[in-house]
């Protein structure tokens, strides 16, 4: 079984192989803390939790970090807008990105470095950046000058030579139209957001920020990039141009980009407000539906938002539960897993790129064949198996049901009655009765908390 991933690099797909053996480093950019997420936002997040999770199926140990932007132009004018400060708007923003990879059963990571911790750090970059001849001061703002990277354009073919990248920015504080900003100097808009530097106050800008980090990490040196597709140039190609200027060494080998989610044909975005908050659609539609959603569509491929598609993930989970509600979960953990064909051909997908449609088809075809041998009573031994052992598989990358669920004590038969009406509540989408009816678990011992793999109970201790 070989892994094989499409690298944005050179355009191809190629087999998978790690610098260090077994040990793989993966650095995904993460959200601009000044708004709520949106679904877009998560498929992308999502989709770095696949990688994770299809390494950790391979066999290798993974370290990921995923970056906090909490200094930004966007953050910047939310402050304003709410007169409030940049720690109130970054810190409710990074808590709710938090929570909801919780509740979408992301792994967590191992990093989630915030720019802010960094700044002494970028300072000491971009000035070395400068001292090498890479980048200029110009009105108290730092810019990198890219025809010193002989590599620039490892991402597009912008022509550069004929491009007006070369061409002299008249009137302005860059010298060359392509230059880009490395220490932005603070404007009255700012207002308290600046911290001091050799070139006066100002503000990292944000190419340099994922750039410090990765370097500070990971010593510069990381397996896999990754980021949604609009990040893939310039944001991208600055990175590389700064990192690789200074140590001659590529950043990652491999750099996998994320295609959109779109909302009626164009690309779902914070800034220009046409965006569908993940959390409504967590709580209209279940956290399970979502990622199941989220999930469902090969990532190189552009996804068109729509409702129904949010239906249809519901109607899988029911069939998955379903089927899964034939077999003793109690067991799951002990199951050998020990691979036949159906599991080599939904795993060989899964290594192709990630392909998770694919995937998914293999894995709902073997539910078919199995109900119908369960509807005849005629499912052997090894077929159980074989289920459990599929389940397992599943669930290690899908992560949506709830093998747990099984294992725990019943709670009371009343506690279990106000559950069943909470989860009816739900489906009926009547949001205030089942707020009123979480209060009332509540006040009798009782905190439910909506999961990924549907409503969870946890007793108050
Ligand atoms: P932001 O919070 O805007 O900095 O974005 C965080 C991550 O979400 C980045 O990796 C973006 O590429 C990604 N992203 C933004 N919009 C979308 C979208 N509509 N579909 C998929 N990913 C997106
Ligand atoms: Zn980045």
């Amino acid at each position: 079984m070989t892994l094989k991933l499409y690298n944005s690099l050179i355009g191809k797909k190629e087999s998978f192989k790690p610098k260090s053996e077994n040990e793989v480093k993966i650095y995904g950019c993460g959200p601009t803390v000044y708004d709520v997420p949106h679904i877009g936002n998560f498929r992308t997040f999502t989709f770095y939790d696949l990688i994770n999770r299809v390494l950790k199926m391979n066999g290798f140990s993974t370290t990921t970090a995923v970056n906090i932007t909490d200094i930004d132009d966007k953050i910047i004018n939310r402050i304003i807008e709410e007169k409030s400060s940049l720690k109130e708007i970054t810190s409710r923003y990074e808590k709710s990105f938090h929570e909801i990879s919780r509740t979408l059963n992301i792994f967590p990571n191992d990093y989630n470095p915030k720019a802010t911790d960094f700044v002494e750090k970028m300072i000491e970059f971009i000035q070395r950046l400068i001292n090498e001849g890479f980048a200029y001061e110009s009105n108290n703002s730092v810019y990198f000058i890219v025809e010193k990277d002989l590599n620039y354009e490892r991402f597009v073919d912008l022509k550069f030579e004929d491009s007006d990248y070369l061409k002299i920015n008249k009137n302005q504080d860059k010298r060359f139209v392509g230059d880009f900003a490395l220490w932005k100097s603070w404007s009255k808009n700012d207002g308290d957001i600046f911290w001091d530097s050799p070139w006066g106050k100002g503000r990292p800008a944000w190419h340099t920020e994922c750039a410090v980090m990765i370097e500070d990490l990971f010593d510069g040196e990381i397996d896999i990039h990754c980021g949604g597709i609009d990040l893939k140039f310039p944001h991208h190609e600055n990175e590389c141009a700064q990192i690789e200027s200074l140590s001659g060494k590529k950043i990652a080998n491999y750099w996998l980009h994320a295609e959109h989610l779109n909302i009626d044909d164009e690309k779902m975005s914070k800034s220009s407000g046409n965006f569908v908050s993940v959390n409504t659609m967590i709580k209209e539609n279940g956290p399970s539906a979502v990622r199941l959603f989220l999930l469902s569509a090969h990532y190189r491929t552009k996804v068109s938002f729509n409702l129904k598609k949010l239906d249809e993930s519901k109607k899988m989970i029911e069939k998955i539960t379903r089927f899964s509600n034939n077999f003793d979960l109690l067991t799951i953990d002990n199951v050998e897993m020990k691979f036949s064909a159906e599991h080599l051909a939904f795993i060989n997908a899964l290594n192709d790129d990630l392909n998770t449609a694919e995937a998914l088809g293999i894995f709902f075809s073997f539910i078919a064949k199995m109900n119908k041998k369960i509807t005849s009573s005629s499912l052997n031994e090894s077929e159980k198996e074989k289920s459990l052992i599929f389940l397992k598989l599943f669930n290690s990358i899908f992560d949506v049901i709830d093998f747990d669920r099984s294992k725990k004590q019943k709670p009371p038969k009343n506690v279990q009655d106000l559950l069943f009406s909470r989860q009816e509540a739900r489906n009926n989408k009547d949001w205030k009765k089942s707020d009123i009816l979480r209060d009332k678990l509540k006040s009798m011992g009782w905190y439910v908390e909506d999961t990924a793999t549907g409503q969870k109970l946890l007793e108050k201790k």
